[in-house]
């Protein structure tokens, strides 16, 4: 702008200086001209008189050096001439200057020379014998005193030119300083050019607006943030090349990364070649799922294209942590598996004894053995169906059970008489000691875990071993304790031992009815009460399970 200024500026101040000088140097000439033409016309005027006294005499000794003088008869042959022999000169007769002396007594007429460089002025008198005297001078014309005063304007041109560029400068920089200074923070507070003004308004009401707009816009974002921080999904949302627009931090931590992966690509932030191709299809605009092994777990990606004016814009990708899913998917269809196998074992030993029988090829005498060993393998059956509806209650929670005070001193006698047939069978002697201790908990859960510890430790025990159940209270809570002198369990199986099916021994759980349920029920039923379960065993010599019940319940 400072450079357009200065620019036109200069050219106006150039025009203007070419046109005062045209206009200058055409009035002056005028001026000049008027000047001469009198002053040949005052001298003409004066030679006229000397010559109408003197006759020829009058140019003797004349000096005639800016001037010519001719002096011409009434015929039109010149007498006298000052420059030239006057027989040698042209009859003058036709000349205008002299037709206009001869009519009016006085005459006058300017002619141009061949190059138009100059200019010649005639003046002429008639005298009082009829004869004319002429007097003329050269001028300059306009073209030779521009060149003759090209030096001085060349001068006076430079001049001009740098006085006007100095001023154009200065000018140009005193115009645009307001407006480099204008304050567009605060655009009313200039007082510059009041030309500037509405500009000013509409700029500030602009900034407000804006401010408004952006002010908004932080909230949201903030707002989007906030919600997107405290979800455990991760959510990542990328434009149309892939490049990361918004990721959370669930979703950093679950694709190794922080906050510096914002405007990078998410191919160098993960090379996972599921997530590209779902990446990919959502650019087409098709939603995509996939369910991928992270090192943190199981995790379900899914892929939705986002929509700008009907075309992908980009998209959005969530990741669902289902590790926890798969695993109870895992469990669930393991333990369907091992129920399938489980019940179909006693089921085609039942199965086979009763079409021996069928048959009848069982004789009378075997009878009894075989509907003995059908009812055991029912038994059995009867055992595991109804281990696996407690199990599938407490998988449930147990929300639906009614908590209550347990005395569980009380709850291990009643364990202790309900077991005494099994207990005099494998001849283990059951000793219950302690305290009464009341804790509050659902009977029927607590009566299960003392049921299956102590049925497990007479299962498990010696001919002639014992058990001890210990009920006592602490700082921590309730334990109760069972303690067998019996087979021990080898410390490779200890961790094992409270998996769903999982025996140590298969056959001999079999054979003494175990269902391989046991413990899952009690681990299952002590979580429930958030209580502690602690194994000390020794393969040979007997194993010690005490659960400890905290006084404060879940
Ligand atoms: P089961 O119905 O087979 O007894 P459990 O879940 O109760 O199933 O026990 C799982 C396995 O742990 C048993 O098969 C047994 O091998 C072992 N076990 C449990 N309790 C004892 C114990 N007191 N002494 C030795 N081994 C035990």
């Amino acid at each position: 702008m400072t450079k357009r200024i200065f620019r036109s500026i200069c050219t106006v101040a150039l025009i203007v200086f070419a046109a005062s000088l045209i206009l200058i140097m055409g009035v002056l000439y005028s001026y000049f001209s008027q000047v001469q033409k009198s002053q040949l016309k005052m001298q003409t005027n004066l030679a006229a008189q000397g010559v109408n006294r003197e006759g020829l005499e009058y140019f003797d000794g004349l000096s005639t050096e800016n001037y010519r003088i001719t002096w011409i008869a009434a015929d039109g042959a010149v007498l006298y001439d000052s420059k030239t022999v006057p027989s040698e000169m042209e009859n003058h007769l036709e000349r205008e200057e002299i037709v206009e002396a001869m009519q009016n007594g006085y005459g006058e007429s300017a002619r141009y020379s061949v190059t138009l460089m100059e200019r010649s002025l005639y003046s002429a008198k008639l005298l009082n014998d009829g004869s004319v005297l002429r007097l003329s001078i050269s001028q300059n014309t306009v073209l030779t005193l521009l060149l003759g005063m090209a030096q001085p304007i060349c001068i006076v041109f430079i001049i001009a030119v740098v006085l006007s560029m100095v001023l154009a400068s200065r000018l140009s920089k005193k115009v645009v300083r307001p407006l480099n200074e204008l304050n567009l923070d605060e655009p009313l507070s200039n007082e510059g050019y009041e030309e500037l003004n509405p500009l000013l308004k509409r700029i500030d009401s602009q900034q407000r607006e804006l401010k408004r707009q952006d002010a908004e816009l932080r909230h949201k974002k903030e707002e989007f943030d906030a919600v997107t921080k405290s979800m455990n999904e991760g959510l990542v949302l990328l434009n149309e090349k892939g490049t990361i627009l918004s990721i959370n931090p669930s979703a950093m931590r679950l694709l190794g990364t922080d906050s510096g992966c914002v405007r990078k690509n998410l191919l160098e932030v993960n090379r996972n070649i599921k997530i590209q191709e779902m990446l990919k299809t959502a650019f087409h605009g098709e939603n995509a799922e996939a369910v991928i092994e992270l090192a943190e777990g199981t995790y379900q990606f899914d892929v939705n294209p986002a929509y700008e004016d009907g075309a992908v814009s980009g998209a959005v990708l969530l990741i669902f942590d289902v590790t926890e899913k798969e695993k109870a998917e895992e469990m669930r269809r393991e333990f369907t598996a091992n129920v399938s196998h489980e019940l179909k074992t006693p089921l085609h030993s039942i199965s086979g004894y009763a079409e021996l029988m069928k048959n009848g090829m069982v004789r009378e005498a075997d009878t009894v053995r075989f509907a003995e060993k059908i009812y055991t393998e029912a038994q059995r059956m009867i055992c595991l169906v109804e281990d696996i509806i407690r199990l599938s209650r407490l998988d449930e929670g147990g929300e639906d059970m009614k908590r209550e005070e347990v005395e569980l001193l009380s709850l291990a006698e009643g364990v202790k008489k309900s077991l005494e047939a099994e207990a005099a069978q494998a001849q283990v002697e059951v000793i219950v000691c302690g305290e009464p201790v009341v804790i509050s908990g659902i009977p029927q859960l607590l009566n299960g875990i003392v049921y299956n510890l102590c049925d497990n430790a007479i299962k498990y025990n010696k001919l002639g071993g014992q058990v001890l159940v210990d009920i006592c209270s602490g700082e921590s809570g309730a334990t109760v304790t069972v303690k067998d002198t019996g087979i021990g369990i080898s410390p490779e199986h200890q961790n094992r031992i409270f998996e769903r099916f999982y025996r140590v021994d298969k056959s001999h759980s079999k054979e003494v009815g175990g269902t391989g349920l046991g413990l899952s029920i009690v681990k299952h039923a002590a979580k429930i009460h958030n209580a502690e379960i602690r194994l000390q065993s020794v393969a040979g010599q007997g194993t010690e399970i005490s659960i400890t019940f905290p006084w404060q319940g879940p």
